[in-house]
């Protein structure tokens, strides 16, 4: 039985790794940390690592007819499929901000932001979520290392009255504390309607920058809507279990699955090892999502929550370190089982 998982993030490396003998496609022979592109921002540090495929390999689209996967070096057959092909940051929310906001997805657009705010002096980010603090606080650390934070107005815009309101009240009081500190200016309890060019429109107000990074969530990547396979919110509509609502031997996994769950790296990773297990050994286990950990960095203040208690320092550091180490271990994992396919 010929298993294939498409897209080798944090969801496929996971299933690759519970089951090696599972062929790994992906388009990129690098894996991008997404954790690490707010580090791209502020140091210019890479956020990619070397990760091989089996087979290196853009999917264009899938037959699932005919269980066959066409890429763009050929087509792959499959009987049980894993499809963990990401995200794509949703700008559908606010009017205007397709056109008008840059794109935090790649290194490309991490480097790119970072061009940005060096040249900026009305810099606006939009959303007080994991991803709108981390950014900010990205930009304020990348101000400071360039000497001109003091010059530039920053601002967090966030719809409801605290930031980070998934995490306990004494993250996000401290959160508001340090960016307080590091000078941000944090307008709560204000809803965005649209961006038009510079300009951020919201219920109480025009505000004029130079740069606005808008953190609106994730949804599944665009490629998606090519496929004739169900979709729910943009996603793949699976069932309970992971599998496809219109194939049996199809899973979703990840960022590009329906399944509600809080779409962080380490739910992903879970979620890739379920839907395999179930593919591989037939069963029809619900998955039950067990976030342990959600840890932000705001200019190297680390905060967050570990089941279900605050924590603010060293243990908030500790733990996103070893997350970290975790995936690259994966990584590393992935990469001595490679070269074995040559199905192509
Ligand atoms: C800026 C940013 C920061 C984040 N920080 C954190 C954090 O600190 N902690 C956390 O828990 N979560 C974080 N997240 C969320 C986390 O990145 C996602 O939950 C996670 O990436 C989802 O994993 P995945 O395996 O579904 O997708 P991905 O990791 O995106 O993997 C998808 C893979 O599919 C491949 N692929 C895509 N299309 C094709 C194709 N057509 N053909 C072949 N291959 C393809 C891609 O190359 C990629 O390797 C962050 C997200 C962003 C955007």
């Amino acid at each position: 039985m010929r298993t294939v998982i498409i897209g080798g993030g944090f969801a496929g490396i996971s299933a690759k790794c519970k089951y090696p003998d599972s062929i790994l496609i992906d388009k990129n022979e690098y894996f991008l940390m997404t954790p690490k592109l707010v580090d791209t921002i502020a140091n210019g540090e890479s956020s990619l690592f070397y990760r091989k495929p089996d087979v290196n390999a853009e999917v264009l689209n899938i037959n699932f007819q005919e269980k066959k996967i066409i890429t763009n070096k050929g087509n792959i057959s499959y009987d049980k499929l894993i499809i963990a092909l990401g995200y794509s940051q949703d700008l559908s929310k606010i009017k205007g901000a397709k056109d008008h906001v840059m794109k935090l997805e790649t290194f490309e657009d991490a480097m790119k932001i970072r061009n940005e705010i060096e040249k900026a002096n009305t810099l606006i980010v939009i959303g007080g979520g994991d991803l709108g603090v981390e950014v900010i606080g990205s930009t304020v650390e990348l101000l400071s290392k360039i000497k001109r934070k003091g010059k530039e107005r920053v601002v967090l815009i966030n719809r409801g009255p605290r930031i980070l309101p998934h995490m306990p009240e004494k993250i996000s009081l401290e959160a508001e504390r340090i960016l307080t500190e590091l000078g941000v200016e944090l307008i709560l309890n204000v809803s965005v309607e649209e961006i038009r060019g510079k300009t951020v429109i919201t219920n109480k107000g025009d505000f004029s920058g130079d740069h606005i990074f808008y953190a609106g969530g994730i949804k599944g990547p665009d490629f998606l809507s090519k496929l004739k396979i169900s979709l729910k919110n943009e996603k793949i509509e699976v069932n309970e279990d992971l599998s496809s609502v219109d194939y049996k031997d199809v899973y979703g996994a990840g960022a590009c699955a329906s399944i509600f769950y809080p779409s962080t790296a380490e739910v992903s990773m879970q979620s890739g090892v379920h839907a395999i297990t179930n593919a591989v050994e037939g069963r029809d286990d619900k998955f039950e999502p067990k976030p342990l950990a959600d840890v932000v960095d705001i200019d190297n203040n680390f905060m967050g929550v570990f089941m279900g208690f605050p924590i603010i320092g060293s243990y908030a550091k500790i733990l996103k370190s070893l997350a970290l180490i975790n995936v690259y271990y994966k990584i590393n994992k992935v990469n001595s089982f490679s070269n074995k396919f040559n199905i192509l």
